[in-house]
Parts: structure tokens; sequence; C-alpha cells
């Protein structure tokens, strides 16, 4: 709880009066609106619309327009939203709290927090039909924006988007479904795809996992030309359906768009690579010792090094954190002499960390999986949630060619490994762009709304700042949570949990039991097998079976083993006798990494008012567990209780458990906590980069010069700045045909500066007359030249941003690292990345016949190289 709530009541208390004060209005407009046509739904849109653009606010339509959309909802799906969901739709609207450059209101975040069953589906039609009101308010069609509505997964934002379209169909707003990419390497199939993504972006509402939406959006920030860009509408409005998962549980994890970015060499991704690869051999001892790590909270064993020293490190599995001993330290730089050394040696000394990690917290077949293809192989990145492949993920800041450069050693260069594969190398290719969920997220200038079936109101808030409105049931919750039972052994625990499967094939009471892991769920899987009891194992990659599979588990008799996460979004209904032998039981194989998710998966049980029961089995040798306890310590409880078969009743084992997944959670708090902080400087920076780079993508023949005067305007305030006059002449003469200069002030400076560029520009540019087709030809031709250096110092950006941040993180005495981080990101930002860009974009817009990275440049015009553009 938040110390303002001890105060003022959480933010549900505090609203709650207001919100209900709203639904009775909407309660109010019921008879009068029970008998609306189809006609009429739509022009009560268009009223609704007409009476924003008249200057009302959102507030004021807000009761009618949701008692339409009710009716509308009645109509088209023979539902009648109830109260609550009235309640959640007008909590998720929010309260404006102020407005913004554009003189738009600016309003609350709200994630509702909604049990599963209760109906969010409908509460996202209601929120979605106001956002939609608002998205088309402006008069030209050209300048609305979008309204996405994002689920968890492609089947079921199909299945919602094709269902629910009737609905918005009647209130006169289109409603269309977004794939996610496909799989297919045929070109055709990608066409199609493209296409049909295209057309469904298009539309006023748009379903889609919000994978698919930022990998679209990632893809339209590379593109060469506007023809190819899939979201043609602006981001306007979002509601993101299980916030928790995006926000929370995958927030630290990026989606990244790699490829071949023009102009980055091959060279300085092979530097890269060298740099692992040295750290991996030299950790592994190829490079005469082997190291390992010292005695630490985990790690309990040590090699005494032929250097007669230890040569180890430390390592906490929990918060991944290394500390090299000394003499390693010392050892790193062994080789090195000449201006070069420190460099090199803080790029080893980085990435022997990260090889570190690789090694003990990165393992094969849990973290990721090597899939196999001839003589070669890729890294294939599991999702520890659903146990799913990850094919688009990438790790960031070092991992992935740590791992890479682990399995590649392992596999071939190792002592004893025979040569099997060789990894394709993500190396060769570039990060061409980047977002986590959250920054994608602030790409939203309308409202951002969530649901979520259990919320973390103090996460939530502190770190995204988004209120949680809890949304009460409609039927009292009577589900029964049994204390956990924590046994010695995995083995013991294992056998308990099929003992409890086999006390439920008495009165087949259906059993739902979730694992953390998908080894486990296949360790309960062939147990449950070797005692005959039937059952089904989920892990299918298939999301529309997931679902089936997960809507069966309520059913007489059924008994469903399945990673947490899996087929999450689908309701499960109890079958016909399952409420009198008790409704579903469900059954924890661990304790999760967090309380969140242990909620998460005990409300799987008794929705709506149903009845049901829970339990968490957990062991001592659990890897959460493992975690906390130094492992002398847990090896002797675990010696002292493995004896016995029944659950331990110790306390302070019991509390141990509890107590692991509490620095379980707060360190991966801390983690999304950092990852937000390092975040916000780098989408600073993107968000200007990308306007720059849209503004040049989108810019006609006609508009282009205005565009280039831009940049070169933004380029002579830079040098007004920074540079001394000599410089600023300097910079004249290498980019135009200057050789004349009028001096006289910085600023009188600037201004002759700014017209020469662009005189020298403009020249160029106007050969014979804006349409002649050789003009258009050029333009054509420098505009991806332009696109091309943002693009190329773009994706060196990345590297350097990497190379601080972790320069930070070792933190050779920074007090506050995010503030460092972010001085420093700037000034790389702003003294080098923006002026080397402008300066190159301007001297290839005064340079046509400049070859790209090409430096040996003829700065004279050939048509007349005595031309003197300033007098
Ligand atoms: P959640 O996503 O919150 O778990 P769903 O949106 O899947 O819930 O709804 C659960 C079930 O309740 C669905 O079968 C849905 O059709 C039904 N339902 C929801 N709202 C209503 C309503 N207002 N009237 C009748 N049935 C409803």
């Amino acid at each position: 709880m938040a110390i303002s709530d001890l105060f003022f009541g959480s933010y549900t208390i505090r609203n709650q009066k207001r919100v209900k004060n709203i639904l009775s209005k909407v309660n109010s407009y019921k008879d009068s609106y029970a008998d609306l046509n189809e006609s009429d739904f739509k022009s009560k849109t268009n009223e609704f619309r007409q009476r924003l653009r008249n200057g009302e606010s959102t507030t004021d339509i807000l009761p009618e327009a949701l008692a339409v959309c009710r009716q509308a909802t009645k109509v088209a799906l023979n539902m009648f939203p109830y109260d609550t969901q009235i309640e959640a739709s007008i909590a998720m609207i929010g309260q404006v709290i102020g407005k913004n450059n554009a003189g738009e209101d600016i309003r609350e975040h709200i994630i509702a927090e909604m049990k599963t069953g209760e109906g969010k589906t409908l509460v996202q039609i209601l929120v979605a039909y106001i956002n939609a009101l608002e998205a088309t308010k402006d008069e030209n069609p050209k300048n609305w924006k979008s309204v996405h509505v994002m689920t968890s997964n492609d089947a079921l934002a199909k299945r919602d988007a094709s269902i629910n379209k009737q609905v918005y169909e009647l209130l006169g707003f289109s409603c269309g479904f977004a794939p996610s990419q496909t799989k297919s390497k045929r070109i055709n199939d990608r066409l199609d795809n493209l296409k049909i993504k295209k057309e469904a972006y298009m539309c006023d509402i748009v379903y889609a996992t919000t994978s698919t939406i930022a990998f679209d959006y990632l893809n339209d920030n590379t593109i060469l030309d506007p023809k190819d860009r899939i979201i043609n509408r602006k981001f306007g409005y979002a509601i993101v359906d299980e916030a928790d998962d995006l926000l929370l549980d995958q927030a630290t994890n990026p989606l990244i768009l790699s490829g071949k970015v023009n102009g980055v060499s091959e060279k300085s991704n092979d530097n890269k690579r060298e740099i692992y690869k040295w750290a991996t051999e030299f950790l592994y001892g190829k490079k005469g010792v082997r190291l390992e790590p010292l005695d630490g909270r985990v790690f309990a064993q040590y090699e005494q090094s032929k250097h007669e020293e230890f040569l180890g490190y430390i390592y906490f599995l929990d918060t991944q954190e290394v500390t090299l001993n000394s003499s390693v330290a010392k050892e790193i730089g062994y080789d090195l002499t000449g201006k070069n050394a420190e460099e090199i040696y803080n790029l080893r000394y980085m990435a022997l960390l990260d090889c570190i990690r690789a090694r003990h917290s990165f393992l094969k077949n849990e973290q990721y999986e090597v899939k196999v293809d001839g003589d070669k192989a890729d890294i294939i990145l599991t999702d520890q949630n659903t146990g799913r492949r990850k094919y688009s993920n990438k790790y960031i800041d070092g991992m992935q060619e740590a791992i890479e450069a682990k399995e590649e050693y392992l596999e071939n260069d190792a002592i004893g490994a025979k040569k099997r594969y060789h990894i394709n190398q993500s190396f060769s290719l570039s990060t061409k762009a980047m977002c986590t969920y959250p920054d994608f997220l602030s790409l939203y200038d309308g409202r951002v709304c969530g649901m979520t079936g259990t919320s973390d109101i103090e996460e939530f808030k502190d770190i995204y700042g988004f209120e949680t409105y809890e949304v009460p049931s409609r039927k009292k919750n009577i589900r029964i949570d049994s204390e956990d039972e924590v046994y010695a052994t995995l083995n013991q625990k294992h056998k308990a949990i099929i003992n409890e499967v086999l006390k439920c094939r008495q009165t087949l009471e259906p059993v739902l039991i979730g694992t953390t892991s998908i080894d486990e769920s296949k360790i309960i899987s062939s147990m449950l097998k070797k005692y005959g009891i039937r059952h089904q194992l989920l892990n299918a990659e298939n999301e529309e079976e997931e679902s089936k599979i997960i809507e069966s588990a309520g059913l007489l008799g059924a008994v469903t083993v399945a990673t947490n996460m899996a087929g999450r979004g689908t309701d499960i209904r109890l079958g016909e006798g399952a409420s009198e032998v008790g409704g579903l039981y469900v059954i924890g194989t661990s304790k999760n990494k967090s309380t969140r998710i242990d909620r998460q998966l005990r409300g799987r049980s008794a929705r709506q008012g149903d009845p049901g029961k829970t339990k968490y089995f957990s062991s001592l040798e659990d890897s959460l567990v493992k975690l906390y306890y130094p492992g002398d310590t847990l090896k002797g409880f675990i010696e002292m209780f493995k004896k016995s078969d029944e659950p331990i009743k110790n306390k302070s084992c019991l509390k141990a458990v509890l107590k692991a997944q509490k620095h379980k959670e707060s360190s991966d708090k801390e983690a999304r906590r950092t990852s937000e902080q390092f975040n916000k400087t780098f989408t600073e920076h993107k968000k200007i980069i990308y306007e720059i780079r849209n503004d040049i993508l989108d810019a006609g023949p006609k508009e282009f010069i205005e565009c280039i005067k831009k940049i070169i305007i933004k380029y002579s305030d830079y040098l007004v700045e920074n540079e001394t006059l000599d410089n600023m002449e300097v910079q004249l003469k290498n980019i135009c045909n200057v050789r004349t200069i009028y001096s006289g002030n910085k600023e009188m400076f600037k201004e002759g500066l700014a017209n020469a560029m662009y005189t020298s520009f403009r020249n160029n540019f106007s050969v014979n007359g804006i349409k002649s087709k050789e003009v258009i030809k050029y333009y054509q031709d420098i505009r991806i030249k332009l696109l091309n250096v943002i693009d190329l110092y773009w994706a060196s950006h990345f590297d350097n941003l990497e190379y601080l941040k972790k320069k930070m993180t070792i933190g050779f005495g920074i007090n506050d690292v995010f503030k460092e981080y972010e001085n420093e990101a700037n000034e790389i930002f702003n003294k080098e990345l923006m002026p080397s860009i402008l300066n190159e974009m301007i001297t290839y817009a005064a340079n046509p016949n400049m070859k790209f990275g090409d430096y040996e440049i003829t700065y004279y015009k050939a048509n007349d190289p005595k031309e003197k553009i300033l007098v």
C-alpha cells in the first residue's frame, strides 16, 4: 500500500463515488435506449462525434455514449453489459489531469483489476467505443488516430475481433484484426500478410497482440519508402489486456528488430564477436587457467590456479552480480599494451562478466534452445512463462553474444568437444530498432489503459504511473485456498502432488496442475502416466489448441498439466456435475516468482461465484528456494527433513520459502526499475531520431527542400553553440562550395552558413524544375541516402549506449548511476551523434556526387568549381 493510501484511501476508494455517479447516469438511459434500431446507433455515433467537434468533452458525452454502446452490445451479441462492466469502463476512461501541447486532454492511466470470468471482453468494447469517438473527432479523416485493443495471443485477438466487429459496425465503426508476422518464407505469403495488416490498421478499432503492433512499429521506423509503412494511423489509444504480463513479467525483455544496416561494416560486429570469443576462452581455460566461482553464496567450488592464487569470482545467482578476484582482473590485460589497451581492457572486462552470467544463469534447454540445421545452429529464446519459443527475440546488452560464444566454444573448441556446428551469429546483423513494452506504450498520445486479473498496485503506480481500479466481483468468491505444503526434496513433493491427484480421482473433481517450468510439467506428466492417470499435458506451440485444452480443464474428471501462463485469457468453465464435487482444484507445483503470479493461478479456480479450491506445494530443492538459502544451510535442512515423507512443519523452513519468493520479487522489481530508468534516456533519443527520420521519409519532392532547411538550421544552431568561428568557417568550406566568407559575429555567420548550405542544396535540387524525371530520381536517391545516414548512426548509438550502461553498472565509484548515465548519454547524443548525422546529411544534400561511406569527396561542383555562393 502506498503511504498516501493510509490517509486518503486507495485509488479505488477515492474514485468509487465519482464512478458510481456516472454509472447511475448510464443506467438512467437504459429504458429510453431499449429500442434503438440499426440506423439510430449510427446516427448516435455521429451525434456524439459532432458534439466532441463542437467542443464538448468526453466527460460530457460519457454516460449517453456508454448507454448507447451497451445497448448495441445487447443487439449485436445478445449480452447486456453488467453494472460492474460499465463501472470498469468508466474507471478506465480516467479523469482529465492536464492538457498536452496540442491542447488536448491528458488523462490518468488506469488499470482495471477484474477477476477472471468477470467479462473483460465487453469492457474493452465499451472503452474502445469511447476511444474511437475521440480518435475520429477530427474533420479530416487523414488525422484520425488509431484505437488498438491488445490481447495476449493471436488466436484470441482474431476471435475477439470477429465477434466484436458486429457491435462496432452496428455503431458505425470499422474493426480489423492485424495478424502477427507470418513464419512462411514464401514471398507471396509475406506480401499477403503485409497487405492484410495494412488494411486492418486502417480500421477504426484494431485487435492484435502487443508484440505484433510493436514489431510493425519498429519495422515502420526502418523502411526507406513510405509505401512500405504498415501502420498508417497515428498512435492514439491503447487498451492492454493482461497488462501485468506486459508491464511486469515481460517489461525488461525488449523487442529487437535486427538486420543488415546499410553501411555498417562487418568489421565492427566482428570486433565485438572477437571480444566475446576471447572472454569465453579466458573463462573456460583456453588461455591457460579455467576460472571457477569462488566460495560465494551460491557456488562453493574453487580451484587453485597455476598462478598459485585463486583465479575466480563470486557469482550471485539472484542478482546476477559478479565480483572478480583482483588477480583475475589483472590477468585480463596480460597481453595488452599501446594506446587502445585501456579500451580493450574495459571491453574484455565487461564481456567476461557477461560470459560468467551466460555460464550460470543462461542454460541450454532452460533459457534457450540451440536449433541445429546441418552444420549451422541458431539460438532460440524460450519464454520462461509459457515455454513457447520466441523466434523474434534476442538478448540485449551483450548476453546474446556471450551465449553464442559459449555454445560455439563448448561445441567446437573446448577440450574434448567434437566439432559439430557453428552458431549463426547474430553478430552479422545489427540491431536496427528496439523497444520495451513500457517504452512502446508511451507512444500512444491518447488514452492508455489496461486490464488484469491480478494487479500489483504499488509497482504499477511507482514505476509506470498507472493507478489501479479494483472492480468488485459480481458474485462472492467462495474459493478455498489451503495452506502451502513444503517437502524436503523434489521427489517427495512430486509424490505428494500425485497422491493429491489420486484423491481427486475418487470424486472426479477436475484438477489443474500449474507448473513453473516446462521440465516440471513433463516430470509430473510422466508420473501421472505411471499411475495410469489420463491427463492433458499442455506445452503446445499452437495457441488455438492451447485455449481448447484449457477450456476443457473444468470438465468432470479432467486432469490438466500446464505451465502457469499457458492458455492465458481463456476462461475455464465448470462442466456438468463439476460443481457438486467441489469445482476446479488448482494445484501449484512450486511457488512462482511473485505472489501476483501465485494469485493469478489461483484465480483460474472459482470464477463467478463457483466453488473451487487451491493449494501450493514446494520443496527445499525448488530453484526459487535455492536462490535464498546459503548452500550449506540448505543442504543441512534437506538432510534433516528428507527422512520423512510428511510435509515439513518447521516454522523457519516454511517461512524461508515465502522469504525466497519475496527476495526474488524485490530483485525482479529492482531490475524493472533499473531497466525503466536506463530506457528513459534511450526513448528520448529515439523520439528525436524517429521524428527526423519520418519527416524525411514522408517529404515529397516539394516538401523536401523545406525538410532539408530544417536540418540545416538545426545544424547551424549546434555549430553556433559549440564551435569557434574559425571552425564554423572550416565546416562551411567543407560542406558547401564556398571560398570567400563574409565573417562577422557567430550569429551573422550562422545565417550566412545556413543560407549557403541551403542555396547549395537548392541549386542541386532544382536543376530542371521540380517535375523533371531526373530531379525526382535525384530526390529519391538522396532521400534513401539520408535515411541510411540516420540508420547507420542510430545503430552505432545502440552500441555506444550499451557500452556506457555497462561502464556505469560496473560502477567504479559512481554515486548516482542513472543520473551519470543520463548525462553522459545525452552528451554523446547531443555532441556527437546528432552533429554527425546532421553534418553528413547536409554534406550529401549539398554534394550529390558523393558516395556513401566515401570520405574522399570532392567539394566543388563539377559544373562550376569556382562558384561563390556566399557574398
Ligand atoms: P474475462 O476475460 O474477464 O475472464 P470474459 O470476457 O471471457 O471474461 O467473459 C467471461 C464469460 O462471461 C464469457 O463467456 C462471456 O460471454 C460471459 N459474459 C461476460 N459479460 C456478460 C454479460 N454482460 N452478459 C452475459 N454474459 C456475459
